[in-house]
C-alpha cells in the first residue's frame, strides 16, 4: 500500500510545484509592468511655475495607466500653468476638447501640447484644459508658460501628466525616464511625492 510517507512526498511536491508556479507568475507580471531602463541625460525643470508645488499621483509604471510606460502624473487643479519642461519647438497640440473620464474610451479627447526637443525626442503635456494651449508654434524656452492643465481625456481628476519619448508611440522604450531639478536636489521622481520647483 501507498504508505503516508509516499503521501507526504506527494504533498510536498505538489506544494512545491504550486509555489514555482505562483512565483513565476509574479516575476512574469513584474517583468510585464517593468518601465524603460533608458534615462535622459538632460535635467528638467519641473512642468508648472517657480516656487510652486505639486504630488506626483501616479509615477512611473503606475497600475491605472501607466503598465510599461515611463510618464508622471501631477495633481493640480484645473487651470494651474504648466511651463515647458526644456526648450523646444512646438511640434503639435490640441485644444478644443472639454470631455474627459475614467475611462479608456475618452483617450481621443484629451487635449495636449508635444514640444520636439533638439535631441529629436518629445516632451508630452496632456489633458489640458479646453483652449488650455497658450504658445501654438515656433520657439519654446525652458520654464516659458505654454497651456493650462485640465481634465481633458482619459483621466480621474485635473492633473498634467508628463512624459518624454524618443518616438511617438506606447513601446516600453520609446518613453525615456529624466531627472528634474527641485527644491531637494535633481531626482527621478517618485509616487506620492511632492516636488517644488525653484525659483530662479
Ligand atoms: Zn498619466
Amino acid at each position: 500500500m501507498a504508505n503516508s510517507a509516499s503521501w507526504k512526498l506527494i504533498l510536498k511536491m505538489s506544494l512545491l510545484i504550486l509555489f514555482i508556479i505562483v512565483a513565476g507568475l509574479f516575476l512574469f507580471s513584474l517583468i510585464g509592468s517593468r518601465v524603460t531602463k533608458n534615462i535622459d541625460t538632460y535635467t528638467y525643470n519641473l512642468p508648472f511655475k517657480k516656487g510652486t508645488k505639486h504630488r506626483i499621483v501616479q509615477g512611473y509604471g503606475g497600475l491605472f495607466s501607466h503598465k510599461n510606460i515611463a510618464a508622471l502624473d501631477f495633481y493640480m487643479p484645473e487651470g494651474t500653468p504648466v511651463c515647458a519642461a526644456r526648450e523646444g519647438v512646438i511640434y503639435t497640440f490640441e485644444d478644443d476638447s472639454d470631455e474627459g473620464g475614467p475611462f479608456p474610451g475618452y483617450e481621443k479627447k484629451a487635449n495636449f501640447i508635444i514640444v520636439k526637443h533638439n535631441d529629436g525626442s518629445f516632451g508630452c503635456y496632456w489633458h489640458l484644459k479646453k483652449n488650455g494651449v497658450v504658445v501654438k508654434s515656433g520657439l519654446v524656452a525652458k520654464g516659458q508658460l505654454i497651456g493650462y492643465s485640465g481634465s481633458t481625456g482619459f483621466t480621474l481628476s485635473p492633473h498634467l501628466h508628463f512624459s518624454v519619448k524618443r518616438k511617438l508611440d506606447y513601446e516600453k522604450d520609446s518613453f525615456v525616464r529624466t531627472r528634474f531639478n527641485t527644491s531637494s536636489g535633481i531626482k527621478l521622481l517618485e509616487n506620492g511625492k511632492i516636488y517644488e520647483r525653484l525659483s530662479d
